[in-house]
């Protein structure tokens, strides 16, 4: 594409794309083929092949038999780290295409697309340092006739599902550390935003991955998803995507290998925002929490709990912070939040928002529907008088919608932020450190924010408490979280009979 233009537009005709099996790409040939409309555009970007049942289980047996005979778990470290490393150079010098198919497939802005894909090729930088790094443990204490070694193993073959709120960034978020690990993987991207998958496997394989090591399957959720989820062969399962989808994931594991699973669900996070803090910092911090992505995106700071004290002129601030932020063009550079990105998700916030208004809750600002581009847009919404059991303050809403709900003091802080099924993320604005902290303690979040949201980097791993997931993605945990401990146990010498 043409890196030159300062005005990106939707490609004239759809791209065609095959899935990726055991080092090449495979066109759609006979199978059905899904079409995939720009949302923040309403035309035709890309089309894909829907796998059969047969692919899946080629690209199982394709990432088993690299698996099993070890042309990549048998690698040095540093090996792994050299193909790793390349790939972030390959990432870079690809990065303004990437971007591209994210803006053009998701509907986010271009400046954000660019930006993720920057923090990607962190991930793969960062995971190459820890190929080399894993290790295991030892005991040297067991007496001079015994030692032990605890060894880390790759799993095997993971499955990878990954959602379409961040095709790229999510990927990346686990491809690295899982490749870093010796496993191979089986991607099943999000049907509606895949392209930016495929593409990872062609920079994979142009950097040196072995054939068969990163494969890419197509197809629904519901069908291939399903299957992937359910398959014997397969040792472990990452899973990113609603509640719903999680719980069928670990029915799935139960009834055939109890594969393991690693999962990232939904969150319902809350920013707390006391009266002692820079309230302005605050404000354009709850603001960017909320629409960034367009609030699609399971850290967004949907629950703002601030201290009564402040909580009307504060809710202002946040609204006419809203009201100034640019939503448009998902290509135009000036955009700040761009389209929903399926129309499922548009009718679902747009139903949150009629039903906030049914139940009571005041519409301070948003809630409106912009005609932009043919598109699918919704204005940043708050709302206020909210209560605790209302749905728009219980359920996650994955769209641009505030709740605002004020406390009397630290202890009804926390007791509401921690009120929900879930704990995935959480942010606190507070100039007082004895209360940040304590905050930071007692709520419980897989990542908490301090005076800031939405922040982190490669090195800090990522998931959920309660009804939020299981395990962790990124850092070294994440490298680990794909391994099993194997405790080896050598004796020195001559054996003390036990037969005598
Ligand atoms: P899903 O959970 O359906 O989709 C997430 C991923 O799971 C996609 O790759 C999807 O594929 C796949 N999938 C769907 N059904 C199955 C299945 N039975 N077995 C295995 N994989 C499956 O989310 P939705 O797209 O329906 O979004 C609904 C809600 O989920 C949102 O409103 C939001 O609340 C939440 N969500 C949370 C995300 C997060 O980051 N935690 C991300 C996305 C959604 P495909 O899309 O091809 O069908």
């Amino acid at each position: 594409m043409d890196n030159s233009s300062p005005i990106l537009t939707p490609p004239s005709a759809p791209r065609d794309f095959g899935f990726f099996l055991d080092g090449a790409f495979v066109p759609a040939g006979e199978r059905d083929v899904f079409e995939r409309s720009s949302p923040g555009h309403g035309v035709p970007v890309s089309r894909l092949p829907r796998c059969s049942e047969a692919d899946l289980n080629a690209a199982v047996a394709s990432s088993r038999k690299a698996f099993d005979d070890r042309r990549w778990a048998g690698l040095p470290g540093a090996e792994r780290a050299a193909v790793l490393l390349k790939a972030a150079e390959l990432i870079r010098e690809r990065a303004e295409e990437i971007a591209y198919w994210e803006t053009l497939e998701n509907g986010k802005p271009i400046s954000q697309a660019r930006a993720e894909v920057g923090g990607c090729i962190g991930m793969f930088e960062f995971a190459a340092g820890l190929a080399r790094a894993l290790h295991g443990d030892s005991f040297n204490n067991s007496g001079d006739g015994a030692m032990g070694i605890v060894t880390r193993e790759p799993i095997g073959v993971v499955g990878l599902i990954t959602p379409w709120n961040f095709p790229f960034l999510i990927l990346c978020e686990r491809v690295p550390y899982i490749l870093a690990s010796g496993c191979t993987i089986v991607a099943k991207p999000s049907e509606v935003t895949a392209v930016t998958t495929l593409m990872l496997a062609e920079v994979l394989s142009d950097a040196g991955l072995p054939d068969g090591v990163f494969n890419v399957i197509t197809g629904s959720g519901s069908v291939i998803g399903q299957k992937l989820a359910e398959h014997m062969d397969v040792d472990m399962l990452s899973f990113t995507g609603s509640t719903a989808v999680g719980r069928s994931v670990v029915e799935a594991s139960g009834k055939s290998n109890f594969k393991k699973l690693g999962l990232e669900l939904g969150g319902k996070n809350p920013q707390i925002v006391f009266a002692d803090a820079d309230l302005d910092d605050a404000a354009d911090g709850v603001a960017f929490g909320i629409a960034f992505n367009t609030g699609q995106c399971c850290v967004s700071g949907s629950r703002l709990l601030v201290e009564r004290s402040v909580a009307d002129v504060f809710a202002e601030k946040v609204a006419e912070k809203l009201r100034k932020v640019r939503v448009g063009d998902p290509l135009d550079e000036a955009t700040q939040a761009g389209a929903i990105t399926t129309d499922a998700q548009n009718r679902t916030i747009l139903s949150y928002i009629a039903k906030g208004q049914e139940e009571g809750a005041t519409l301070i600002s948003g809630g409106g529907t912009p005609e932009i581009s043919g598109g699918q847009y919704i204005e940043p919404t708050v709302f206020t008088n909210v209560t605790r059991d209302m749905a728009v303050a219980s359920e996650e809403i994955f769209g641009p919608v505030l709740c605002v709900m004020p406390f009397d003091d630290m202890d009804e802080a926390i007791a509401i932020a921690n009120d929900t099924e879930y704990g995935l993320a959480a942010s606190v604005w507070s100039k007082n450190i004895d209360k940040a902290l304590t905050v930071a303690r007692r709520v419980q979040a897989g990542r908490f924010w301090v005076n800031t949201t939405l922040a982190g980097g490669p090195e800090l791993p990522i998931g959920g408490f309660k009804a939020s997931g299981w395990g962790r993605e990124a850092g070294m945990h994440g490298v680990e979280e794909y391994t099993q401990l194997k405790s080896i146990h050598i004796e020195f010498g001559k054996r003390n009979h036990w037969v005598a």
